[in-house]
């Protein structure tokens, strides 16, 4: 780890810059980095402390709530509080109780909390950009002479988000830049995979010098030369004796889908497989009573959806409260939580059912649980089916309300119409990777039925 010391900063301070593929990924970073600091003691004798700073005020006590759930002792920090509560919040910071604050970026200037390590989960602050001014402000809440040896600072910038047309990793970097000395940059495996090919799809890296004139000063967990040696046997690089660099179509059909790598092998492989689509059918629990579809439809939809099933269902909070009182066992309301999988195929908890809920169970176990697979109910075929059902309203044309309706009458789910959205644009997306991958390898019939399938998804 490289340190990088301040001639005019009290502690020296560490600054990482780490990219992330998506929000949960980065919330999971987040848990792990404030657990870490709070069971590093400094010299003095303190607990390390975290400040996370976001862009809202409903962001800060997201983030609390799942850091709270992985047992972290975390508090959402912000103006819409009373005195009280940010006193007692303070207090408790300073005693060293609390682990982290969440707090809005907003605040940074108004807040006192003496952290050992602060982290970026947004660089956006109200509707603008984070001036340089205001970041190193922030960057100066990490360390204190008094308490800490030195102060640690991460920005999690996540790839593909950007904002009044700038992406937020130049972003950071500019703002990493501004604030001078060098920075400490780590790129898992994967997403290094990912950036390279994405510096040479936009053509900002041309050959083998200017990839090891950039990389110079870069933490990657591999060597370059086998990178670009993977990245060429995929057919996602082409390498010319002048070691020249360019990008395949493939290539830039995966780098402008911001998928992983895996992932796009993934869709390469099964669009090419004449195995696929019979496997999938065979396990999924909506087409195995059908005899007739669609099959070029089926198998682009279902790979789609192994790429990203839906995952926000719940138990409709009578039958969780009916259950749960009747047993007194607590268990989590997450329909695909294992907890919930086990309870919802016990014979004994049903039977405490009011009948009408009784019904409802039953039918979610007939329509996705007949399965015959080994680790039964913990499969993934009721997640699966419930996915499956979501695609298949939405392609008679039900809007998220309808369909989240739906799964609340006939199976006493509870789905929030706004995550089926979300959802549903994320399934366009990858639906949207399989129609360019297939347009890399002329493969127009794929081509144009996946377009179909986006019109029909976007406009319901
Ligand atoms: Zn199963």
């Amino acid at each position: 780890m490289k340190l990088v010391e301040y001639p005019n900063r009290p502690v020296p301070l560490e600054r990482h810059l780490v990219y992330m593929r998506n929000e949960s990924q980065k919330r999971y970073l987040m848990s792990n980095l404030v657990k870490r600091e709070y069971n590093t003691k400094s010299k003095k004798g303190y607990r390390g402390q975290t400040i996370i700073f976001t862009n809202s005020r409903r962001k800060t006590h997201q983030i609390a709530n799942y850091l709270q759930n992985k047992k972290i002792n975390a508090k959402a920090y912000h103006a819409g509080l009373s005195y009280y509560k940010k006193e007692k919040i303070e207090k408790d910071f300073d005693k060293g109780k609390i682990s982290v604050v969440v707090t809005t970026a907003a605040l940074a200037a108004g807040v006192d909390f003496p952290a050992s390590q602060v982290i970026f989960d947004s660089l956006i602050m109200g509707n603008k950009w984070i001036s340089p001014n205001e970041f190193s402000q922030m960057l100066g809440r990490a360390g204190r002479p008094s308490y800490h040896d030195r102060g640690v600072v991460y920005i999690l910038p996540e790839v593909g988000n950007s904002f009044e047309g700038v992406s937020e990793e130049s972003m950071a970097l500019d703002l990493l830049e501004s604030s001078s000395e060098d920075v400490y940059i780590e790129y898992d495996e994967e997403s290094a995979y990912e950036q390279i090919l994405a510096d040479i799809s936009s053509k900002s890296i041309r050959n083998m010098q200017q990839l090891s004139d950039f990389y110079k000063n870069i933490d990657i967990p591999v060597s370059l030369k086998i990178t670009i040696d993977e990245l060429e046997d995929l057919g996602m690089v082409d390498v010319n004796p002048n070691s020249e660099l360019k990008v395949t179509d493939y290539g830039r059909a995966v780098s402008m889908s911001f998928l992983s790598i895996p992932d796009a092998e993934f869709i390469k492989s099964s669009l090419e497989s004449r195995s696929y689509l019979k496997n999938y059918v065979k396990q999924s629990p909506f087409y195995k009573k059908r005899d007739k579809f669609n099959r070029l439809k089926v198998k682009i939809l279902a790979i789609a959806m192994d790429i990203e099933m839906f995952e926000n269902a719940y138990l409709s909070s009578v039958i969780h409260n009916q259950i749960a009182n009747a047993l007194k066992i607590k268990f989590s309301t997450r329909l695909f939580a294992e907890s919930t999988l086990d309870i919802i195929s016990s014979g004994e908890a049903i039977e405490k059912l009011d009948k009408k809920y009784q019904d409802a169970i039953i039918a979610l176990q007939t329509d996705f649980l007949k399965c015959k697979c080994e680790d039964r109910p913990f499969c993934r075929c009721l997640q699966l089916g419930i996915s499956e059902l979501i695609i298949n309203e939405r392609l008679k044309g039900k809007d998220p309300i309808d369909i989240s309706n739906k799964l609340f009458r006939k199976y006493q789910i509870q789905v929030y119409p706004g995550d089926i959205f979300s959802w549903l644009d994320n399934y366009i997306k990858n639906l949207d990777a399989i129609k360019r991958i297939a347009a890399s390898f002329n493969n127009k019939k794929v081509e144009k039925e996946t377009h179909k399938l986006i019109k029909a998804i976007e406009n319901g």
